[in-house]
Order: C-alpha cells, then structure tokens, then sequence
C-alpha cells in the first residue's frame, strides 16, 4: 500500500507569542517554545514514564493510534486536549504514527526532576527535542524492515530542458540505518523506474520539483512519503563542504565525479539529516555513482510486472525475490534485493559474482559451514549506525562483537579452502575484508562485555567482570553490603560485649546500631561513647550511629552510581573505538552481505538444478529448458505435477553458439509470436525468459540446462492491464502508455516481453495496433522479443517477415475437453479453446452452450457485416424471440431442411436432381410466406 505523504499536524493552537504571556505557566511556557520550533511535527513531551501530546497533536494522534483522548488543565481558559504513550512502548507507538506518515519530534528530559529542584520548588525540569523521527530516517531495529533497505532520497532537478533534450533528474540517496549511499542522474523517461528499484522510505524535493509532469504519481507508485525543501536547500556548494566533511576528504576527485546538480541534491540530503539528527553525523560509506550506463534499466511497469520484489498484492513470498531468497541474515537479504532491484551490464562484475556462485555451488560442506556462521551474525551496519547517533546500547556493542567473530569464521572457512584449491578473486578479496589486518577490536570487546548484555546502558551491568578492578570494586561494595555490615555488627558486638547489638536500616535514620534499653548504659557513657553517638532513644531501644558506619553507608551508596558510571566510561571507550574503525567496519559489513547473498544463490542453484548462464556482448537468446523459478516451486510445493521446461532462442544463434536439442530453424526469428490455448502457459513462457535474464545480469545461476544470452540494456515487459484510475488513466491508455515507452526507448540490445497487447478496445482496432507493433518491433527497433497473443489472424505476419516465427503451445483434445501439455513448439495456434478453459472453470452449462453456438455462428461468417447479421439473428443481440427459433441443434429443423436431409446426392439421376431442386425452391417459397 503506498504510504501517505508526510502528514504534519497543525502547529499548536497558540502561538509562541502568547508563552510570554501573564497566563502561562513556566512549564506550559516551555511546551509552547518547543512546538513553535517544530511546527510540522507531532510532539512527544517527555513527563517521567510517558511521552504527552497536547492540544491538537493530542487530538490527530489519538484518532490516528486509537487512544483515548483525556483533558490536563486549562490554557487561556479552555481544556488542553492530552494523550499519552507509555515510554515502555514508544518504539511501536512511534512505529504506527511513522508508518500513517507523521513526523515526530521527540522532546526529553535533560535532568533530573531532583536537579531542577534545586533551582527552586518551581524549577521546571529542563527538556529538549533530540530527535525528530521521519519515514528515512530511522534507525531502530524496531522501526525498520530488518530485509529492506530504507532510503531517504534527494531529487533534484533546476531546469527542465526542451522537449527534444529534457534535463535529467538527480538523485542522492542514504540509507541513514546502515550508511548505504548512493548518488546518479536519471532520464525523465527513466525515473519512475528508478523511484521503485530505489524504494525509498521519504523522498525531500522542492514544490516545483513535485509539480514535475508525473513526478506525483511516480513517487506514490514508489509508496514513499514526500517531504517538500526550500530551493535553498539544494545549495550545490553545501553538498560538496559537507560531502567533504562527512567523509573526511579535502577533495572529492577520489570519491567520484559529480555534477552539480547531483551535489545539490546531495547538500539537501545531508542537511536534513543534520536537521532530523539534530546535528549527529551519520555513518556515511563511499556514494555509489549511478546512472543507466552501468545497469539493465527496467522501467516501473516491468518491475511490477515482472514481480521481481513483491507480487503485485505486495507479498514477498510469491515474487522472484521470496522463491530465491536463501540467506540467512538480514544485511544478506538486502544485499540479494538491491540486486535484483538493479542487474548489470557489465561483464567483468557479472562474471566476478558468477564465479563465487559457481564456487561455492560445488563445494556443499563449505557452503553449510558458512551458512551456519553467517546465522550467528547480528546486523553490523545497523549496529554500528545507532553508535553513531549515540543512539546504541550494550547490545549494539555485543553485535559489533559477535559480527566480527562470524566474519572471522567465516574468512577462516575461505582460506582454509583457498589453501587447498583456490580461491575466485571476488571470494578472496571477500575473505580479505572479513578478517582486516590489525583490526583488535573483537578482543577488546570480548574481553569488556559479558556474554549477553542487557538492552539498555543506563541500568549497567554490561561490563564483564575482571575487566575494570574498578567496576569490580565498586560492585562488590555494593553487593556485598550484607556481608560488610554483619562484619561490622560481629565486630561492634565484641567491641561492647553486648550480645543483642544490631546494625540495622530504615529510609529514615539509613544505617544505625540499635541496642536494647537495658544493655545501652556502657554505650552511653565515656569511652564508648567516643565512638558511639547517640541517635535516637525509643522505649525498648536506643540506637547509635558510629563514623566508621556513616563512611560505608556513604560507600555503599555511592558504590552503585560509580560503578554506572564507570560502565559509561567503558561504553564510550568501545563505541569510540568502532567509530575510528568505522570504514574498515563498513568493508566488513558488506563482506558480510556479499558472501551470504554469493552462499544464497549457490544454494537455490543447488537445491533447484541452476545453471551458471554464458553472457557475452552479442545479441544471442539461447535458452535451453528454461523454466519459470516462481511457478516451478509452487507446482512443487502443491504436488501439482512437474514444471515443463521450454527452449526459447530468439534470433538464428551463431554457428558456434548451442542449439537447443531439436533446434527448429523455422522458429529462428528474433521476435516469435506466441499463439495458444487460454492457460496453456504462453504468460509464464514469457515471463520466465525476462526472469532467466534478470537472474543472469545479477550474476546468479538460472533454471534452465543452459542460457547463452548476449547482455540486455533495457527489459521491457507488459503483461495484463491494469486501470490507473488515480492518475486518469483508463485501462487501455495504460496500455498504450506503456507500449509507447516499449517502442520509443527499446534498442536491439533490449528483450521486450508483450502479452496481449490491444485487447482494451475494438477487436479490429486492437489486431490493427498489435500488427503494426509487431512491425515496428521487428524492423525499427530490431530487440529480442516474445509476444503472445489470441489474435491468430497475426500468425500471418510470419511469412511476410523474415526475422517473425510462430511458436504455439501445446494442448490435446480429449473428450470434449482439453489438456494443457505447456509444451512449446513451432508453428501457429488456430483457436484459443476459451470455451473449453471457460468450463474448467465452472461456468454455467447453458452459458457454455449457448457460446458455442455463438462462437459457431461467428466463425461461420467470414465477413465483419454477415456477422453483425447472424448475430442479429441470435436472441443475445436481437429482442427476444419465441423458443425454438434459436439457431443450432435446438431449433425446429424447416421443411427445406427435411426435403434436404432426405436427398442423397449419389443416388439422384440429373433428372431427379432437377425435380429435387424445383421442389426445395416451392418449399422454400411457402416457407418464407
Ligand atoms: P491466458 O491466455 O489465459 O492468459 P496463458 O497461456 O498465459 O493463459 P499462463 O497464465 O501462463 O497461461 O499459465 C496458466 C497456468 O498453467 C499457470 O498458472 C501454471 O500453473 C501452468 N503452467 C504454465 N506453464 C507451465 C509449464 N511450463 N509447466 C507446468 N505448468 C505450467
């Protein structure tokens, strides 16, 4: 579903102006002062154990998160609507109004209530936002989709250029959660695709840039949150100070070559961050440059189409991503989305990622040893980013530890290996980063923190103990408070000789010595009561306290606090630590990523029977038992019999390239029409071909027996309609649309996929658009394609051009009915059998005969005017008829027709052939009067 823009509430009905009011209370004062400042925020008000909304945040909140909505007090006379969030359960809070497309900001105590009181009885605790939390930038583990990244992007674009050249947008993006970061210009044609691979969670943009033709209904196809700037935020000259800052660099000529749009769009970045982050400083890895150059473009449509991340009811599971996705962490999983949100074009990476896959396809004990090493790894990136914001806590620190130890499992698994056999050159720099050199970071760690440490900082109890003789100290004051004081009590007990002597507490007096009346003389009088002062004197009691006592109550007390504060010290030592280690740790991370999403695609190769594709600069599509990766698993999961693999080789392959056993050379063309039976597979056919190719570019083996395919530039496919109601679009314009954008952009390096095309519209209009299309796609843009359809009356087109073939799916009819072989082989469907699929599919007896009476008819008139008239004369289309005037068997035969049935022919002298026909011509004059 996609997400709503941002949606502030209204600012806070009084202005700032009225916090110096005479009616306003110092704390009230101090609300109004904060909401002033974040006028397109709700305001979490931090009030001990809960976060407070007041006035009309209350309201639009308690209405969003369904809470009730209480009143505190009066403002200039009125009720103050309130609502509150226990701080307990803040994250999910946060999660629900996030994902409805609020802002927050979140405003906490900077003190303890004990400190203010110290400014007097009316002191009011200090407080101050310290965050604001938007869709694109979060951070917490809570917050986010541990296998999806979240983007915030910057798109950017000054002028719009003329028809003929339109300027291109530029986009900046950063995942601020793990400190992904990528920076490219993009087509106008271009960006809807590029809004849905990016998926960002919160897209900043200037009102014009909004306004953009189309630019609104991109973004909302993309389902992210809009978060209009000022133009002044794309300040070019601020991108590069504060890319150069970030990164720490005095020039950016090692970085990457940006234009200036891209550094203005990358200042606007950079700043709201610093804004949302009220100044922190994210972890920033290295941009990524992107652009079109480097990468098959696959526009919006496609990818929906294609279901390459979700299905298009947005599931996962059912998409080209959940039936391959093998890894076992999240960073992984990221990894395995983002490339498959952008397979490439270049070979030398192709090739570098084939063969990891390919390595560790063959060595099955290595693969599990790794896999059960990646799945003791926690999420580094995100880890070490909270860090950063000095948002982490003990745990942050423990993943860093347990991060580093799985990567160094992991890089020994790789050498150990690389010693025997050797290494790929992509695993062996994997493995390099895993285990950097002088990196001593997990034994710092290991050495600091216990096992499992607790959530959060502020309670202690992190450090491991023997690390800090200090800590140690400190705890055991406390703990052993017990102990000390019965060895005080023993020793005071033998000091006096009195035996009932007690060292005890109470929240009044804290620790004293308490004898009974009777035994307390001797303590009252010289010398003890040098060192016994009197405290209290009950009826059956006096207590004392004694110098020696007050010091270890002062110790204890004390003992608590320092050894908490102690515990800090050590967690800012650690997290500076990953701080100065942070690009080494980034390196790591990805390592990380990269070998789980490389062990991923091995293993769905080995448990689906993939093959490592060829790829190589030509146009060549050979694939040799292709099947579909999606519907293969379903077929097997519901024990519904195997997938039939199919051959598809588009274009007459070179002689040194495979043919396909059984290669026909009459379905050699570089465009083959695909006719066939309604549910025969022609869809699935068509789809798994562009899926084998976006497998392939990614670098991942593909399920066929073998795929030679020369690199794609750009995957166009258009399968099925779909309205677009929102944007104005009915379905048809959709349609033509879409095959626009095929025709205009697709090169003879693309592969083009087209279902049905034409179907929205007059049967003749729709054969007229789906013809000349075939045309120009053949002799214009000369692309790779498949396309299927019903109009069998195309099939023509074959012979006319040389480079169209037919291919047609198999079926067979048996007993009035038919079954679906999903065979694919030459040659031309004559019908589509949407009688029989219609039966299968549970339509109405009378309804299926009656349209087969219909589809008789029809077929029987060979002219667009005699079938507009045999239709007249069906009741369907004329007004209703008595029964038994319905054409087919169920009409009363005439007596022409009797006279003729009785007639045969070979019997009949040319005399009694004669008479025969007089006599019909006298049957058929009666009749008709
Ligand atoms: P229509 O013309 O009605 O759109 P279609 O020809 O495009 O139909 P598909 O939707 O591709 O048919 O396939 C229908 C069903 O047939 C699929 O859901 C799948 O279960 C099954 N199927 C398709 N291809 C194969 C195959 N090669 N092997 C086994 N089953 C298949």
């Amino acid at each position: 579903m996609p997400r709503t823009a941002a949606k502030p509430a209204e600012p806070a009905v009084v202005a700032p102006a009225d916090a110096a009011s005479t009616h306003v209370t110092p704390s009230m004062a101090q609300f109004l002062e904060i909401k002033a400042a974040n006028p397109d925020c709700v305001l979490w008000y931090r009030m001990g154990d809960f976060y407070e909304l007041f006035f009309q945040d209350a309201v639009v909140v308690a209405e969003a998160l369904s809470i009730t909505l209480t009143k505190r007090g009066k403002h200039l006379g009125e009720d103050i609507p309130m609502c509150g969030v226990p701080v307990v359960r803040a994250d999910e809070y946060l999660q629900r109004l996030i994902r409805k497309g609020f802002r927050v900001a979140v405003c906490e105590q900077l003190e303890d209530p004990a400190e203010a009181r110290k400014r007097g009885s009316k002191a009011v605790v200090r407080r101050d936002v310290v965050r604001l939390v938007t869709p694109g930038t979060l951070t917490e583990e809570t917050l986010l989709d541990a296998k999806a990244r979240n983007y915030l992007t910057a798109l950017h674009r000054t002028e719009t250029g003329t028809d003929e050249a339109p300027l291109p947008y530029a986009l900046a993006s950063l995942d601020i959660s793990t400190g992904e970061f990528e920076v490219g210009e993009i087509a106008p044609g271009d960006l809807a695709g590029e809004l849905v691979r990016l998926a960002p969670g919160e897209i900043l943009a200037t009102d014009a840039t909004i306004a953009g033709e189309g630019v609104k209904g991109f973004i909302a196809q993309a389902g992210a949150a809009v978060t209009p700037v000022a133009a002044a935020s794309f300040d070019s000259l601020a991108g590069d100070r504060l890319l150069k800052a970030q990164l720490g660099v005095s020039d950016l000529a090692g970085v990457g070559a940006f234009s200036r749009a891209e550094l203005s769009a990358v200042g606007a970045l950079l700043k709201y961050v610093e804004l949302t982050q009220l100044g922190k400083r994210p972890m920033l890895r290295v941009p990524k440059k992107t652009g079109t150059d480097a990468v098959m473009v696959i526009d919006a449509a496609t990818r929906a189409s294609l279901e390459l991340l979700r299905s298009t009811s947005g599931e996962k599971a059912s998409s080209l991503l959940g039936a391959i996705d093998r890894t076992v962490t999240g960073p992984g999983a990221r990894e395995l989305a983002n490339r498959l949100g952008s397979p490439l074009r270049d070979l030398v990476t192709i090739t570098a990622r084939l063969d990891a896959v390919g390595y560790l396809v063959d060595e099955d004990p290595l693969r599990e040893d790794i896999r059960d090493a990646l799945r003791r790894s926690p999420d580094l990136a995100r880890a070490m980013s909270r860090l950063a914001f000095q948002r982490g806590g003990p745990r942050d620190l423990a993943a860093v530890r347990d991060a580093l130890a799985a990567a160094r499992r992991c890089a020994k698994l790789l050498t150990a290996k690389a010693r025997d056999v050797g290494l790929p050159r992509n695993l062996d720099d994997i493995a390099r980063r895993l285990e950097p050199e002088g990196l001593d970071l997990q034994r710092r760690l290991g050495e600091a923190l216990v096992d499992e440490p607790p959530p959060m900082r502020r309670d202690g109890g992190f450090v491991r103990e023997g690390y800090s003789p200090d800590i140690d100290q400190a705890r055991s004051l406390r703990e052993d408070s017990r102990k000390v004081m019965a060895a005080l009590e023993a020793k005071y007990v033998e000091q006096t000789g009195v035996k009932s002597l007690k060292v005890r507490h109470n929240n009044i007096l804290g620790y004293y010595i308490e004898v009974t009346a009777n035994t307390a003389k001797p303590l009252l009088a010289p010398p003890q009561s040098e060192t016994f002062k009197h405290r209290q004197t009950m009826v059956s009691a006096v207590r004392f306290t004694t110098d020696e006592l007050a010091d270890i109550e002062g110790r204890i007390a004390t003992a608590g606090e320092r050894a908490l504060g102690l515990e800090q010290d050590v967690f800012n030592a650690l997290a500076d630590a990953i701080a100065t280690a942070q690009p080494v740790l980034g390196s790591l991370a990805a390592a990380l990523a990269e070998i789980d999403c490389a062990q991923s695609l091995a293993e769905i190769a080995r448990e689906q029977s993939y093959v490592r594709p060829v790829l190589d600069d030509g146009t060549a599509f050979v694939v040799e038992g292709g099947r579909h990766p999606v519907v293969e698993q379903a077929l097997k999961s519901e024990r519904k019999g195997p997938f039939i693999e199919n051959d598809c080789v588009l274009g007459r392959p070179a002689p040194r390239e495979v043919r396909p056993a059984g290669f026909d050379e009459t379905a050699s063309g570089r465009l083959w029409l695909v006719t066939g039976p309604n549910m025969a597979g022609k869809s699935t056919f068509l789809r798994q071909n562009a899926l084998i190719t976006v497998l392939a570019q990614i670098g991942a083996f593909v399920p066929a027996r073998s795929a030679t395919i020369g690199l794609v530039d750009r995957l166009f496919s258009r399968v099925g309609a779909a309205d677009d109601l929102a944007r104005g679009r009915s379905t048809f314009m959709v349609e033509m649309v879409e095959t626009a954008g095929i025709l205009n952009q697709a090169t003879e390096r693309s592969l083009v996929i087209l279902d049905e095309i034409g179907r929205g519209t007059a049967t003749f209009d729709g054969l007229a658009i789906a013809w000349a299309t075939v045309e120009y796609l053949n002799s214009t843009s000369k692309c790779r394609t498949l396309f299927a359809t019903h109009y069998h009356e195309m099939t023509a087109l074959a012979g006319k051009l040389p480079d169209v073939s037919n291919v047609t799916i198999d079926v067979k009819e048996w007993q009035d009915t038919i079954v679906f072989l999903h065979k694919v082989k030459p040659g031309a469907a004559d019908r589509s059998y949407g009688i029989q699929v219609a039966k299968l599919a549970g339509l109405p007896a009378p309804v299926i005969a009656r349209a087969g009476e219909v589809l008789r008819l029809l077929e029987s008139s060979d002219s667009k005017t005699a079938s507009a008239a045999a239709l007249d004369d069906l009741p369907l289309f004329a007004a209703a008829r008595p029964k038994g005037r319905v054409p087919g068997s169920a009409a009363k035969p005439s007596p022409v027709d009797e006279a003729l049935a009785k007639i045969n022919p070979d019997d009949l002298t040319p005399k009694a052939a004669l008479d025969a026909l007089y006599r019909l011509k006298a049957l058929a004059a009666n009749n008709g009067a």
